[in-house]
């Protein structure tokens, strides 16, 4: 017998997504992910205080959170396996997936919640001081007391980066943004306002070399892309916006993707162009890219999925 909906996914979207379609009376099959796609848990597992999730008033480890939606989930039934979705088939009905140890299952209806994986620097000091100082979201960690009316950097030159610098100068003394180019690459609007904002200092043609500090982020040694001219700034945070990856490779173009490479959905909706098929949180959302509203469309892809199955099969 085919299940009635298989979830891709153990972040917020996809765990949000199993909790609703559990207490619906669909026993959904949770694929956790392994390592193809980061770990299982999602993105929260690698960053420390979440202050923004409702209902901590003191904030809670991205570990403990996702910890506690798992154990929330496990609690309605949701069974779980811990391996990645390697292939899916979305022309056949049931559709067919396969997963990392060859095993095959099917489905009436599948959810994806796959997620993004932010894009980090390849320098070797770069782990080192992640979570210590680095980080790859200023709207989730700008306002953290270590930011505070302290200078900050920004790597990156498109309208994330902008985003990000813009956002930053509520916390920071200054922000620099960093950019291995002479012009960004965002729009026009993104780009007079950075160079018009008085605590943003645009670096033009400089790339990171390493970070340095010493349990903390203490500053950045810098290159100068025309002259290789060395220099250093100090800062106490460092925030990568340098792109996200969507996770859709195991889809192999089945489904369509926007410019930038994430799932496209009806708007206002979790459904996808292939019937059966829904998509949810920041795997679709190049926007928002937060946990809650990973997790609010993550209730609403397992709504549409219980409206469909009773379209379809009652
Ligand atoms: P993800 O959390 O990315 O989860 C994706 C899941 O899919 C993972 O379990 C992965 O293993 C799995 N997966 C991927 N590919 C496969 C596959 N082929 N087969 C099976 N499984 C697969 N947001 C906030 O609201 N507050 C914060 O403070 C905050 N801090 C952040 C700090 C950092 C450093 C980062 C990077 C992000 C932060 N975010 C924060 C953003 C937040 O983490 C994301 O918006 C949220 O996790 C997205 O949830 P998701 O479920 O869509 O995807």
């Amino acid at each position: 017998m085919p299940e009635k909906v298989i979830i891709i996914g153990s972040g917020p979207a996809g765990l949000t997504a199993a909790i609703y379609a559990a207490r619906a009376n669909l026993s959904p099959l949770l694929f956790e992910g392994f390592q193809s796609g980061g770990i299982p848990g999602g993105q929260l597992m690698i960053t420390g205080l979440v202050e923004n999730f409702p209902g901590f008033k003191n904030g809670i480890s991205g570990q403990h959170l996702m910890a506690e939606m798992r154990e929330q989930a496990l609690n309605f039934g949701v069974r779980f396996i811990m391996e990645d979705v390697e292939s899916i088939s979305l022309n056949t009905s049931p559709f067919s997936l396969i997963s990392t140890s060859g095993d095959a299952y099917e489905a009436q209806s599948v959810i994806i919640a796959t997620g993004a994986t932010a894009q980090r620097l390849p320098i070797h000091s770069e782990p080192i001081f992640w979570g210590r100082g680095i980080s790859a979201c200023a709207v989730c960690d700008g306002a953290l007391p270590i930011f505070r009316d302290k200078p900050l950097a920004v790597i990156g030159g498109g309208d994330s980066a902008v985003e990000e610098a813009m956002h930053l100068t509520k916390f920071g003394s200054k922000v620099y943004l960093i950019h291995r180019r002479d012009e960004l690459r965002a729009s026009r609007i993104m780009q007079k306002r950075a160079t018009t904002h008085p605590k943003i200092e645009i670096l033009w043609n400089k790339t990171v070399e390493y970070f340095f500090g010493d349990k903390l982020l203490e500053g950045l040694h810098l290159k100068d892309t025309v002259t290789g001219e060395l220099s250093t700034i100090r800062v106490s945070g460092a925030f990568e916006a340098i792109g996200h990856r969507p996770n859709t490779g195991f889809l192999n173009n089945q489904l369509p993707v926007d410019d930038k490479g994430y799932l496209i959905t009806k708007p206002g909706s979790t459904v996808t162009s292939i019937d059966g098929v829904f998509a949810a949180g920041d795997v679709k959302d190049s926007h928002y890219r937060q946990a809650i509203t990973a997790a609010g469309s993550g209730c609403m892809a397992a709504l549409e999925v219980e409206w469909w199955l009773q379209n379809k099969f009652e």
